[in-house]
């Protein structure tokens, strides 16, 4: 469990500057996204916080939709992945495409974890670790403040 706790940790992680030649989501500085979200949202996505377990908005949430990066709108995770992993943080099995999430190692707090970040806005959205169920065996363990929901009409 201490790897759990561990996560909890609400201290900011500092993300590198990343550079991008196009002009593109990844390309937008920090006043943009201030005008654009919430405190709380900017402080996870473009500071690489994290939200106290069990607090987010979708930790349990069971409807059937897509949750999209809730900087960019892209499209990261479907319904049909997510599983109970008891953490209190929205988990997924397997992002919605294998180019919907880039991942960099994170060596903060004297970890060596997995970091996933949104591949079109360089958004932190949480962690991947290799303790989830089957059929991948994967966790991406996602802060709900990093997403938007949107249920499917049924
Ligand atoms: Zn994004």
């Amino acid at each position: 469990m201490s790897k759990m706790k561990a996560n909890i940790d609400e201290n900011l992680i500092k993300m590198s500057d990343l550079k991008s030649n196009s002009s593109d989501e990844r390309e937008k500085d920090a006043n943009y996204w201030k005008s654009k979200l919430t405190p709380e949202q900017y402080q996870v996505t473009r500071e690489g916080g994290t939200e106290r377990a069990f607090t987010g908005a979708y930790w349990s949430t069971k409807k059937t939709g897509t949750y999209y990066c809730i900087c960019c709108n892209a499209p990261l995770f479907i319904s049909i992945h997510k599983f109970d992993s008891g953490t209190g943080w929205p988990s997924f099995y397997e992002s919605i495409n294998s180019n919907a999430i880039r991942t960099r190692s994170d060596t903060s707090h004297r970890m060596m974890r997995t970091e996933i970040i949104c591949s079109k806005c360089n958004s932190h959205l949480g962690h991947l670790f290799n303790d989830g169920p089957q059929p991948t065996g994967q966790r991406f363990c996602v802060n709900s403040l990093s997403l938007k929901f949107l249920e499917t009409e049924s």
